[in-house]
C-alpha cells in the first residue's frame, strides 16, 4: 500500500444515492489510493469512501455521524459545527480504501482504454 498520509478531501454532494443500497449519501471522502498493475507499473489515484445513511449506521466510527446528520439537519450553532468536525476527523483518521475490487478495476481500465474516463 501507499505510505502517503491520508490526504482526505470531504466532498459535499447532496442528493447522491448510495451505490449499494440506494440510500442517501451524507458525505464522501477522497482517499489517496494506489496499486500495482501488470508489468509492475504503479497506478495512483483516489478512492471515494462514502458515508451512507443506511450502510454506515451501525459502524462505531460512522454511526455517530449518521446520527448527527439525522438530529441536526441544519447546522445552527458553533457547538454543532465543532461536534461535526470532530466526528468527521475521526472518520477521516479511520477511513481507508476498500480492498481492491479486481472486477471493478478491470472495468475501469477497459473504460479508460475506450476513452470514457
Ligand atoms: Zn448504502
Amino acid at each position: 500500500m501507499m505510505s502517503e498520509p491520508n490526504g482526505l478531501t470531504l466532498l459535499a454532494e447532496p442528493g447522491r444515492a448510495c451505490p449499494v443500497c440506494g440510500g442517501e449519501i451524507l458525505a464522501a471522502l477522497q482517499v489517496p489510493n494506489g496499486w500495482t498493475i501488470e508489468q509492475g507499473r504503479q497506478v495512483r489515484g483516489h478512492t471515494e469512501v462514502l458515508l451512507c445513511e443506511r450502510c454506515d449506521r451501525e459502524d462505531p466510527v460512522t454511526g455517530p455521524i449518521v446520527v448527527f446528520f439525522t438530529v441536526h439537519a441544519q447546522l445552527t450553532t458553533a457547538d454543532h459545527v465543532d461536534e461535526l468536525a470532530a466526528l468527521l476527523q475521526r472518520w477521516a483518521d479511520h477511513a481507508a480504501p476498500r480492498p481492491l475490487d479486481e472486477e471493478a478495476l478491470a472495468a475501469e481500465v477497459d473504460a479508460w482504454y475506450r476513452g470514457e474516463l
